[in-house]
């Protein structure tokens, strides 16, 4: 029977397109794609060594030159045919981002060594004709080291398979692990059919469909890179840490975190933005290819990158200094960027330092906020040690402990009149003690409450104990007027916030005045219509306001105006800047201003005398800060104020 060439010649027009479409989609970088790149150019050369065979044998007149060709091509043939099934072999651990199991030199040789025999026997074989033999008079003959040639294959084919489905099959999806094992599986079928119906040459179209199935189901560039900086993308990474973990690897995690990437997008524009970032990444490329280091670079918006690094032992500190240094003798459009750019970075050696997939994007995201004071990289072990981030990390269980146990307590910080000369008021401020981590910022746990929802609970026992400590002292005699409570966003916007209120000063009876709520921009920005509907309702029922952290973000004076605030609280930051001339003169003219539009003012974070004294001269209405005391335990409160306030009478 005459051989169906049909399949074979099939084969090679479709391994051409896969080959193009490889181009097309930007598939040539990295190891996954250039073994890929590898299998296709093999299988193409082998189906072609197999027509042009066929083609001989059957249409050439017998001759020398026919039996040269016919030897040639099917040492081709032979050649291509075995190094598919190795290089298919590699190609699964690339793909399935396990490649450290073959890295090794030792483990390359072990797995080398069936292919080196193979092809000593394939070399040798115009010697021994073990493998075949081509003669005038019986055509071409199958010797019996082809069997051995079959059975390498089938043990590589073997191994693969096994290990597809015993190690891979935890964390690859199900179409990807069957579009992989589809090679072996249809090629050892085909292999069957061909060699009980030897006319029936099926094997390289079966080798292309498998091809074309990893195409489609593995290498999808669009699901893993991101296209607007030249990277892998955010899922490229959430995977590979899964499947870093899965297998058990360690590895190290560059993280490098643009923490004003908004500023600078807005600055730039979004594409000059992301083209910069694009600048950064291809220095971080090179520099990596140079010192021939096994890597993967990941992009998150808006400005994160991750770098995955085989050895855990590499000096990733090392590395960020060269490539901050490289930025900044690059281009131009680096070089004003990276003037612009406050960066900040650490690396995380997974799983020594974490071993949770949602911990380590998490950590990434959030690291540079629990960086050491006035550093720029720092590794993550050095953070995750350290009592903020234990705090932090642990911030649900001391909340609910907190809640549950009624750990909160209110401290009271002394606020001074310049023109009184005596202190008048207080601001109010929440106090924990934890029984493991000890004394809990403020400023750490009533954002993470508010985050979690549970800022209501806190701020009305605030209220409570406010009221009932007003109650309780001679408030009047002692020569207070009010107490500055601060109001979260949530409690602005709460629609019964106005009755709450007056239910306390009904319960404790507590007149209205006595009581300063502290806002902040922020708060007024964030909540609309219930905030004003509130702010109405109370400042008709007595309350007063204070806006709260003054010069903090962008204040809006015509808004200052505009809202019923008796109090402006100038934040500590404007008072640091007081050190300098130009410092003084902004507190000066919006110490001014603020007397213009009849306001009162309280500098927050006084420290020093200079600054009290700075802050007097300029005709700031309060004083408030360390420089007379740090906020107090109630009772001690009530001392301090008994003693100055009589000694100043
Ligand atoms: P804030 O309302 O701006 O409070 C002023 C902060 O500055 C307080 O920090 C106070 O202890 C600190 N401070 C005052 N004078 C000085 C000084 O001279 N030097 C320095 N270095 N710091 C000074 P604290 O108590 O840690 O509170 C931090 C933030 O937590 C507060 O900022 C406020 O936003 C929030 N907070 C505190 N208590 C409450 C509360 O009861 N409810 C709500 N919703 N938020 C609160
Ligand atoms: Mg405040
Ligand atoms: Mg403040």
């Amino acid at each position: 029977m005459q051989n169906i060439l049909y399949f074979d010649v099939c084969s090679i027009p479709i391994f051409l397109v896969i080959f193009i479409t490889v181009f097309v989609r930007r598939m040539t970088k990295g190891n996954t794609n250039r073994l890929f790149i590898a299998l296709i150019i093999l299988s193409a050369v082998c189906a072609f060594s197999d027509v042009i065979l066929e083609y001989c044998c059957r249409s050439l007149p017998i001759s020398d030159v026919r039996l040269i060709t016919a030897d040639i091509f099917t040492h081709i043939y032979f050649l291509t045919r075995t190094a598919t099934i190795v290089v298919y072999f590699f190609f699964i651990f690339s793909v399935t981002g396990t490649w450290y199991r073959v890295r090794s030199a030792e483990m390359k040789v072990v797995l080398l060594i069936p292919m080196a025999v193979m092809y000593l026997m394939i070399f040798t074989n115009m010697f021994t004709g073990a493998v075949f033999t081509i003669t005038p008079e019986e055509g071409y003959r199958r010797g019996y080291a082809i069997y051995v040639l079959y059975a390498i294959c089938v043990l590589y084919a073997f191994i693969g398979t096994i290990y597809l489905l015993v190690s891979c099959r935890r964390f690859l999806p199900v179409g990807k692990l069957v579009a992989l094992l589809a090679m072996y599986v249809l090629s050892m079928i085909a292999v069957v059919v061909q060699y009980f119906m030897p006319f029936l040459m099926i094997e390289m179209i079966v080798t292309a469909f498998s091809l074309i199935l990893v195409v489609l189901f593995l290498l999808r560039p669009e699901e893993i890179s991101d296209a607007s900086v030249g990277s892998l993308s955010f899922g490229a990474y959430r995977s590979d840490i899964r499947k870093v973990l899965m297998t058990k690897q360690k590895v190290q995690i560059a993280v490098i975190s643009f923490i004003n990437a908004r500023e600078l997008q807005s600055y730039f524009g979004e594409e000059r933005y992301l083209f910069y970032v694009s600048h950064v990444i291809k220095q971080l490329n090179m520099m990596f290819h140079r010192e021939h280091i096994f890597f993967d670079i990941y992009f998150e918006q808006p400005g994160t990158v991750y770098i995955m690094v085989d050895d855990p032992n590499y000096d990733i500190e090392d590395a960020y200094k060269r490539l901050a240094e490289e930025l900044r003798r690059s281009s131009d459009i680096a070089a004003s960027a990276g003037e612009r750019i406050i960066p900040r970075a650490c690396n995380i050696v997974i799983p020594d330092d974490l071993s949770d997939i949602d911990e380590i994007i998490k950590f990434g995201r959030e690291f540079h906020t629990q960086m050491p004071q006035g550093r720029i990289f720092a590794k993550a072990a050095e953070i995750i040690s350290s009592r903020d981030y234990k705090v932090m990390s642990n911030i649900d269980t001391i909340l609910s402990r907190a809640i549950t146990q009624n750990k909160f307590r209110m401290y009271y910080q002394p606020i001074y009149s310049v023109e009184q000369k005596k202190f008048v008021s207080a601001e109010a401020l929440i106090r924990l003690n934890d029984e493991e981590y000890g004394f809990v910022s403020p400023g750490i746990f009533i954002p993470a409450a508010e985050k979690r929802g549970i800022i209501i609970p806190i701020g009305d026992f605030v209220l409570e104990d406010v009221h009932r400590f007003i109650s309780d002292i001679d408030f009047e005699k002692l020569g207070l007027e009010y107490i500055e409570i601060n109001l979260s966003v949530a409690q602005c916007m709460q629609e019964e916030l106005p009755g709450k209120l007056a239910v306390l000063s009904e319960k404790y009876g507590v007149s209205p005045d006595k009581i300063n709520l502290e806002i902040t921009e922020t708060t007024y920005e964030n909540t609309g219509n219930i905030m004003e509907f509130n702010l109405e309702a109370l400042s008709g029922m007595g309350y007063t306001f204070s806006l709260d952290d003054y010069g903090t973000g962008y204040s809006n004076m015509h808004r200052v105006s505009k809202l019923p605030l008796k109090i402006i609280k100038l934040d500590k930051t404007l008072v640091d800047g007081m050190a300098s001339e130009e410092g003084r003169s902004i507190v000066r003219n919006t110490v001014k201003m603020m007397r213009d539009i009849d306001k009162e003012l309280v500098a927050e974070g006084v420290e020093t005398q200079t600054e009290l004294h700075s802050l007097e001269d300029m005709g700031c209405h309060f004083i408030q800060g360390y420089c007379f005391s740090k906020p107090l335990p109630a009772d001690e409160f009530v001392k301090f104020v008994r003693e100055h306030n009589r000694v100043n009478a």
